[in-house]
């Protein structure tokens, strides 16, 4: 099936619940997200900023990017004039960057706090506790330019459906909390970013307000 076919496919699961799709399009070319793009697909996500970068440079501009991938706090630069939404942000030094180069371009960028739920070390994100330090720390009621819009997540990469629920019923339970401790008078909080494509049923089912999908869009990498 085409990308075109793919898009539709899943819009049609998608649009009925409300959930945000997010097209991984890392790895693929710029024919490719632009093929997706003729299809009405406006967000992409990317997990390199150099490639991230490049591809914003050449393709239309009112493409909302999304970082996805682990970011470094000396490439923060790179994407602060024109990055919609960092789905990555797994510690306050980051955060506190982030922050620094949005306010040298005038802006207030928005960001998910990335939690780990997975059962693998080898993932990067914030534990449930380092979350509630972040969010009490004067460190963090300080920043201006920086806007927190809710919770991302990946699950652990395994057949066990019901290890996978277990994760997005905890990180949908914790969103919960965070958003009645932290942010109950913010609308602006009400993103929960989880599922990809092996997993995203399960993750629509639980809760999920943002699905990040690659393969199922534009085939295997
Ligand atoms: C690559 C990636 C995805 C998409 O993965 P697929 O299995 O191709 O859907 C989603 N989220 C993150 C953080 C990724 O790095």
């Amino acid at each position: 099936m085409s990308i075109s076919d793919n898009l539709e496919k899943i819009k049609k699961e998608t649009d009925s619940v409300g959930v945000t799709l997010v097209a991984v399009s890392k790895t693929k070319s710029v024919t490719e997200i632009q093929e997706a793009y003729d299809a009405g697909q406006r967000t992409f996500g990317e997990n390199q900023v150099q490639e991230l970068r490049d591809k914003y440079e050449v393709l239309p501009k009112d493409i909302e990017w999304h970082m996805i991938g682990h970011l470094q706090t000396n490439k923060v630069k790179y994407l602060a004039p024109f990055i919609k939404l960092i789905q990555s942000v797994d510690s306050l030094k980051l955060l506190q960057e982030i922050n620094k180069q949005a306010s040298k371009h005038d802006r207030i960028i928005d960001c998910l706090l990335q939690i780990y739920i997975a059962d693998e070390e080898t993932k990067f994100g914030l534990a449930y506790d380092e979350v509630i330090e972040l969010l009490r720390s004067d460190e963090f009621s300080i920043l201006k330019n920086v806007r927190i819009v809710g919770l991302m997540g990946i699950a652990t990469n395994t057949d066990n459906e019901k290890l996978i629920k277990e994760e997005f019923y905890e990180l949908k339970t914790l969103f919960n909390g965070i958003k009645a401790s932290f942010f109950r008078k913010d609308d602006a909080f009400k993103e929960l970013s989880m599922g990809m494509s092996s997993d995203y049923k399960i993750a629509i089912e639980q809760g999920s307000t943002m699905i990040r999908l690659g393969s199922t869009i534009f085939g295997s990498r």
